[in-house]
């Protein structure tokens, strides 16, 4: 948006939300992790997207700027851990739809991980992120220490080498390559 003549043209910052023809004078970090990373937006869309953290919920546009200038406040969780994870990245999804637009281009989106490679992964006692070769060394080491003739043939090792040997299956469909 301009404001102003040709000869002295003011660039105004729009309004980041979908469709919002307002100024974009208030700024919103795109996440407590991307401190540095703004969305802008007019003021009854920042005490929107504010308001989605709870944490600014109820607050005058200038507490909420005050708020955002001490960067400190987002690195002091309100909930667990985990539960903020959850929630930024939910709200980030719900920014992204609903102030976005469909048209946004989203950020992509890591897949979430398949079921049978989680179960896969925690038969090999494995935690993610793991290349190819980690559960390839991993596996060869819970071969032997779980193969049936180590184990005097009981059928609880043999169940164990089976499953081992089906994860292992599992995440080379994954991870692995032809040559692997
Ligand atoms: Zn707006």
């Amino acid at each position: 948006m301009f404001l102003g003549g040709f000869d002295r043209p003011v660039r105004v910052r729009g309004c980041d939300c979908h469709g919002c023809d307002q100024a974009g004078d208030f700024r919103a970090p795109k996440g407590r992790t991307q401190l540095t990373e703004y969305y802008w937006f007019c003021l009854a869309h920042v005490r929107d997207y504010n308001a989605r953290w709870d944490y600014f919920a109820g607050l005058s546009a200038e507490a909420i700027e005050g708020h955002i200038r001490q960067a400190t406040v987002w690195e002091r969780p309100t909930w667990p851990l985990g539960d903020w994870q959850k929630r930024e990245q939910q709200l980030r999804d719900s920014v992204e739809r609903e102030f976005f637009g469909d048209g946004f281009a989203a950020r992509p989106a890591t897949p979430p991980m398949a079921a049978g490679e989680r179960e896969a992964l925690a038969v090999l006692e494995l935690v993610p992120p793991v290349d190819f070769a980690a559960v390839k060394a991993q596996y060869r080491i819970l071969v032997k220490r779980h193969h049936p003739d180590a184990n005097g043939g009981s059928s609880a090792a043999g169940e164990k080498f089976k499953i081992i040997n089906q994860a292992f299956a599992t995440l080379r469909a994954v991870y692995g390559t032809d040559d692997a």
